[in-house]
């Protein structure tokens, strides 16, 4: 099916020609419709499925046909749990809607207010906006609902997980109750099912991806080894490879600094992100990487989220995350969109633990591969012969509740897309020119 069957007017359809889409994707194929239609939609979509699109793009369209929004009015609200997304969603929303004469703005923390409340003066038709910052705003009239006709929660699970449960909460009061409700999320859980009774009315249940699955166009293994020699094997990994374009992930900021600076001293061009850099570092660190200035980005598991970065080669883990969830969302930002990608984890003994969760939840036991030079003195224990089926998550407490919030996750391109290879009409993944 092409696009021009899903009832998109033609200056949409025309933005969505020049990013180079010539099918939609399978979300995207059920969502729009649905949207179109008025009715509440729960998808279960990861990112790296075109989920965005799958609602900008009927967004914009019914939209298109309405009144303006008024001063200070937003027409639709999209939630995101982070700034990187809010930021890409805002994107994905000016690509597409480019010949559109809707207004659309994007408003998180850790920036100033004044700009954004300026921007909101004369009304924007699409707002899209992390909770926080949101509430920050009504409680300053910067921002009202009385047009409000569409709201969308993205990666509502993420939301949860990142303790905006109570934000969540004081939104729904202030929105008026009549209004379409699309809710995004990687996974249903018991809590997000718990969440959308109160945010859906009857709403239209659509999934394209099996739960926690990571994605089958990802090769991952391990390789064993010294904690004192990582840093060494990662140098190793990328020269010995010509790795152009890696993700590190490191589980603390000052980790995410050393590996970053350690490589630099052996001319591996890198850069860290993490909560501690403002965001200008941050979108600026992002850009070098996407454009290929920088070829190693070292990052944090929160500030990593929302990264989509077109067909990332690979993903190394140089420590494995507490949380084996964050395991499947690191590997994520590899293998999108069915290209293929590498994931690998420089695992120690000591990591045995976290290893064995993330088995357990993928249901696969990753292979471990010894690298000459590199065999452990101390081995990390072996798998259990037969893996137990995943734990159930029980929700975060919401510890860092007045902290600024940083990144988000997501995940990646699911099974079905990957099945049909060049669905999206890949671009071959081919190492850039120097
Ligand atoms: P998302 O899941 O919304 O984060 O999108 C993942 C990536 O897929 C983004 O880089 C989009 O630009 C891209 N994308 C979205 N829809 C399509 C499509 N129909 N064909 C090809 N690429 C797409």
């Amino acid at each position: 099916m092409g696009f021009s069957k899903l009832g998109l007017s033609d200056s949409i359809l025309k933005a969505v020609l020049q990013k180079g889409y010539d099918k939609p994707s399978p979300i995207q194929e059920k969502s729009i419709p649905v949207v179109l239609e008025g009715k509440d939609l729960m998808a279960a979509a990861q990112t790296g499925t075109g989920k965005t699109a799958g609602f900008t793009l009927p967004i914009l369209e019914i939209l298109s046909k309405g009144s303006l929004a008024k001063s200070n009015q937003v027409r639709t609200l999209v939630l995101t749990p982070t700034r990187e997304l809010a930021a890409q969603v805002q994107d994905s929303i000016s690509t597409y809607g480019k010949y559109l004469p809707l207004k659309s703005a994007v408003v998180f923390g850790g920036v100033k207010i004044n700009p954004q409340m300026q921007k909101l003066r004369s009304g924007v038709d699409i707002l899209v906006a992390t909770p926080g910052r949101l509430l920050d705003l009504y409680s300053q009239n910067a921002v009202k609902f009385d047009q409000l006709e569409i709201i969308v929660f993205d990666e509502a699970d993420r939301m949860l997980d990142m303790g905006f449960i109570h934000d969540i909460k004081r939104i729904l009061k202030i929105l008026p109750p009549k209004r379409q409700t699309l809710m995004f999320s990687a996974t249903f859980s018991d809590d997000i099912r718990k969440l959308a009774k109160s945010l859906v009315n009857n709403p239209i249940e659509i999934s394209t991806t099996p739960r926690n699955s990571t994605v089958k166009s990802v090769r991952q293994w391990i390789h064993p080894v010294d904690k004192s020699k990582k840093q060494a094997l990662l140098t190793h990994l990328i020269k010995e490879h010509d790795w152009y374009q890696v993700l590190v992930f490191s589980r603390t900021k000052h980790g995410a600094n050393r590996i970053a600076t350690q490589l630099e001293k052996r001319k591996i061009s890198a850069t860290a992100i993490h909560g501690n850099k403002s965001q200008a570092a941050r979108t600026r660190a992002l850009a070098d990487f996407k454009a290929g200035k920088v070829n190693v980005l070292v990052a944090t598991d929160i500030a990593a989220r929302g990264i989509d970065i077109d067909q990332l080669p690979h993903v190394v883990n140089f420590d494995l995350p507490h949380v084996p969830e964050d395991y499947v969302h690191r590997i994520g930002r590899t293998g999108r969109a069915s290209s293929k990608g590498e994931a690998i984890s420089l695992v120690s003994a000591d990591e045995a633990k976290q290893l064995f969760d993330i088995e357990r939840l993928i249901q696969k036991k990753l292979d471990r591969v010894m690298v000459d030079d590199f065999v452990p003195d101390h081995n990390v224990p072996e798998s259990a012969k037969k893996l137990l089926p995943p734990k159930n998550k029980k929700p975060k407490k919401n510890k860092n509740r007045n902290k600024p919030r940083y990144g988000k996750d997501s995940n990646s391109a699911e099974n079905k897309i990957k099945k049909k290879k060049g669905f999206w009409g890949n671009k071959p993944n081919k190492k850039p020119k120097k």
